[in-house]
């Protein structure tokens, strides 16, 4: 869905040229001791992460890691040389939210260089709801299945992950984590640089880093300048995560800073339109949602999602992009629930009405 609003500045030119050609960016010093780095994402249609490496009164600190891999972490490891630095002198890791492509690779920079790892105290949390790939995957098919999906098709929304170790620990075990943030916490001490703003939503431990002596905003994956980050709670969150989500952005929405610095994608300037265009994004989104419901009262969840407009034809939105899709839409419905504009009859099977 696209919104009319003001467009945003794309600052980040060589990251938006190889975006279009479709090859990693370059390592970038944004700013003096800070660059920007690339690490590859393999299989993902995000196709790389942005890490930061932060010179700070406080130590070196690195925003944001990379996937839990072993290309990953070596792009990380070059592009950190690339800056003059080395792996093992960083002090901290500060991770914007518990997503692996984030948080993967903490454990390691904290292997290589006795850094310590900082993320937000309810995304240290949630990574203690699941101790094995085997207990998550039966809780979000039991999820899956209370919003109306059959089993064979549960059995193709998360293709690969039955061939891994079922017993495998998750990705971001909370054993990792030696600092729990909180909203204005400096982590690298008092009086330096980096502050941060808790920004829920995209996950309920969301933050980002303001570099204050700069004026930039290190945005992770709450606000991108192309796509609209997935807003798809996971199963053991029943808040209203598109609400918080809405809510984080219109706490942005005069945030004058000189350059954004995203965890995907590229750089861009003109924060205000960034904000306005997604707030139009979810608003439309929304008034597409009630119009559906309206029209077939007491559908599922998965059948609200498959009378959307998507960016591919509902049978093409197969696997993970299906699962996300739905998620998506969920959080949609609970927001719409939250506002006492519709009702869901059933919570074991979706049965979505209008409030009249
Ligand atoms: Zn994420
Ligand atoms: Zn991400």
């Amino acid at each position: 869905v696209t919104a009319e609003a003001a467009p945003i500045t794309i600052t980040g030119t060589i990251q938006h040229q190889a975006w279009q050609d479709r090859v990693l960016p370059p390592v970038e010093q944004v700013r003096k001791g800070l660059w920007s780095i690339p690490t590859p994402f393999p299989n993902s249609p995000l196709r790389y992460v942005l890490a930061y490496l932060v010179e700070t009164s406080g130590g070196l600190a690195l925003v944001d890691t990379g996937w839990p891999s072993d290309e990953s972490w070596g792009g990380l490891v070059a592009g950190v040389e690339q800056s003059g630095h080395d792996i093992s002198e960083v002090d901290a890791v500060l991770v914007t939210h518990g997503h692996a492509d984030h948080f993967g690779l903490a454990r390691r920079v904290r292997e290589a260089s006795g850094a310590r790892v900082a993320l937000h105290r309810l995304d240290a949390e949630a990574s203690t709801n699941w101790t094995s790939m085997k207990q998550f995957l039966a809780s979000d098919a039991e999820w899956s299945r209370h919003r109306g999906l059959t089993d064979a098709e549960i059995s193709t929304m998360r293709p690969g992950t039955s061939d891994k170790d079922p017993d495998a620990e998750m990705p971001s075990g909370h054993t990792a984590i030696d600092v729990q943030l909180e909203d204005g916490d400096r982590p690298m001490g008092a009086g330096t640089s980096l502050r941060v703003i808790w920004t829920p939503g995209h996950t309920p431990g969301h933050v980002c880093f303001a570099h204050e002596d700069y004026d930039l905003l290190l945005t992770g994956d709450h606000i991108l300048p192309r796509i609209s980050p997935n807003i798809s709670p996971s199963p053991a969150f029943t808040e209203d995560s598109l609400g918080d989500y809405l809510g984080s952005l219109a706490a942005m929405a005069n945030l004058e800073v000189d350059e954004v610095l995203p965890a995907h994608e590229y750089r861009f300037a003109n924060l205000p339109a960034r904000v306005q265009q997604l707030q139009a994004h979810h608003a439309l989104r929304l008034a597409e949602i009630l119009a559906v419901i309206k029209s077939t009262p007491g559908c599922t969840t998965v059948a609200v999602a498959e009378g959307l407009t998507w960016s591919r034809t509902w049978a093409q939105t197969t696997g993970m992009v299906r699962r996300f899709a739905i998620g998506e839409t969920y959080a949609h419905l609970v927001h719409l629930e939250r506002k006492g504009l519709i009702s869901n009859a059933s919570r074991e099977l979706d049965a979505w009405q209008v409030v009249d």
